[in-house]
């Protein structure tokens, strides 16, 4: 006897989509069938007419995250609710070195956060904010626990420490480890910030000009040529313009292992949205930008040059949003999680730009596969963990953030009409949303250890 069966549903696995009934025990996939050829089961649901889909992982996250004294709407509970009613059944979240502090710390803090608290599956990737010696010979270590992923941050206090961040690359490279960047560049939001300033342009409306796209285009650059000499494989999260997607290009034209990953947001807004009264919500690094760098950022999911879709979901009140006085202590980030799915339904495949496998891979399967997670999460298929989403292609949803699960108190995209919503949400067997009602207990969701990088991943 099964203790789930999913019956009448178009599944999308790795090499179509078709009609099959999928059974479930202990949690994990156990059939994947032509439909009524199932065994009995304890519970059925009926998805007649629906998608049935991978459950996504969505590996850029900041949930219970702390920034100029201020602390982020969502902590592990909600963060992982609004996940789970979007569709999301695994994140994979940045736990932040502290100055001076063990690497092997950052992720006890992070589980701690997450612990009693998530109803989703979860990992961690370990921000590392000052590679001193001590930090570089945790890196092994790290890697071992099933966190195989760092971060780099070449907006602040990077340039003084670039030699050692070097051989933050190098170690993670001979470890498996896999080293993403937030690729902006110090020196040029410096002057650019500066030269704002001196003109006192301090409002602000003046934000998106002080990190402006070449700023990320010289930051990508000189990661590649840092990857280059040192061998590593690099992740550059949220990219945001057409030059980086064009520097990426060439680099694994050049055999470079290299991944990019675009956020919602450069999907979907652009810079005009700053420049209004109250822009500030749509603030996040690097800014929105122009109309042309979207329709890049849709080009780049197309061709393949983007492998992954990701939040970056790091939320905030009105109120933390609109405290600062000047452009340069505007808090970023937003939340995200609820709507990264159904709004790649509706604006990318439902309008045609992108195919259904296509945007499974992008939110699901190219994620897993490259955070060490594949194949038990991020695929629909025998053995792999029951996290399953049942998506109602022709539901309805207009954005109004009262019925988002989100902490925060306004929603990026409010108003906004979705077509394609997720129905039911499957963790491990257990259904944890329905009808957009959470039905799981804070605390259910697991840290999930994660394989070392593979660089044969698309292979997988
Ligand atoms: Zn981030």
């Amino acid at each position: 006897m099964l203790d789930l069966a999913i019956v009448g549903g178009n599944v999308v696995t790795p090499d179509k989509i078709a009609p099959a009934d999928i059974g479930v025990s202990g949690g994990r996939i156990v059939a994947v069938v032509p439909p009524g050829k199932l065994e009995p089961s304890n519970r059925t649901i009926d998805a007649a007419g629906m998608l049935v889909l991978p459950g996504a992982v969505d590996p850029h996250t900041h949930l219970d995250a702390q920034m100029h004294g201020a602390r982020s709407a969502d902590d592990f509970y909600s963060g992982s609710v609004a996940a789970a009613a979007g569709g999301v059944t695994t994140i994979v979240d940045y736990a932040f070195q502290r100055n001076g502090g063990h690497l092997t710390e950052a992720i006890r803090n992070w589980r701690e956060k997450a612990r009693d608290r998530a109803i989703i599956d979860y990992g961690f990737h370990v921000a590392v904010l000052d590679p001193s010696d001590a930090a570089l010979e945790e890196v092994a270590g790290v890697v071992d626990r099933g966190c195989p992923s760092f971060k780099v941050f070449m907006m602040r206090r990077f340039e003084a420490r670039a030699r050692d961040f070097l051989k933050l690359f190098a170690m993670a490279a001979r470890c498996g480890g896999l080293v993403t960047i937030h690729a902006e560049d110090e020196n040029i939001i410096g002057f650019c910030t500066q030269r704002l300033i001196d003109e006192g342009k301090t409002g602000a409306q003046y934000f998106p000009d002080s990190r402006p796209p070449i700023s990320e285009a010289a930051a990508v650059s000189r990661a590649l040529k840092m990857a280059e000499v040192t061998g590593a494989p690099l992740y550059f999260v949220h990219l945001s313009s057409r030059a980086p997607l064009d520097e990426i290009r060439r680099a694994r034209d050049a055999g470079l292992t290299v991944l990019a990953e675009t956020r919602p947001i450069y999907l979907y807004l652009t810079e005009e949205l700053l420049r209004q009264p109250d822009g500030v919500r749509f603030v996040g690094h690097p800014p929105l930008r122009s109309a042309a760098d979207r329709d890049a950022m849709w080009e780049g999911l197309a061709d393949g040059t983007i492998d992954v879709v990701a939040t970056d979901h790091c939320s905030w009140t009105l109120k933390d949003k609109r405290g600062a006085d000047t452009f340069t202590r505007l808090i970023p980030g937003m939340a995200n999680l609820e709507t990264l799915v159904p709004m790649l339904y509706s604006e990318g495949v439902r309008s045609g730009r992108i195919s259904i496998e296509r945007m499974v891979d992008l939110v699901a399967t190219n994620p897993a596969k490259i955070f060490g997670l594949y194949p038990r999460k991020g695929v629909i298929a025998r053995g792999a963990d029951a996290d399953l989403v049942i998506f109602d292609p022709h539901q309805t949803v207009v954005v109004h953030q009262p019925e988002m699960h989100s902490g925060s108190d306004y929603d990026p995209f409010e108003g906004l009409e979705v077509r394609g919503w997720p129905r039911v949400t499957i963790s491990r067997g257990e259904v944890i949303v329905e009808d957009r009602k959470p039905r799981a207990k804070a605390g259910r969701g697991r840290f999930v250890p994660r394989e070392p990088f593979d660089p044969g991943w698309r292979h997988l």
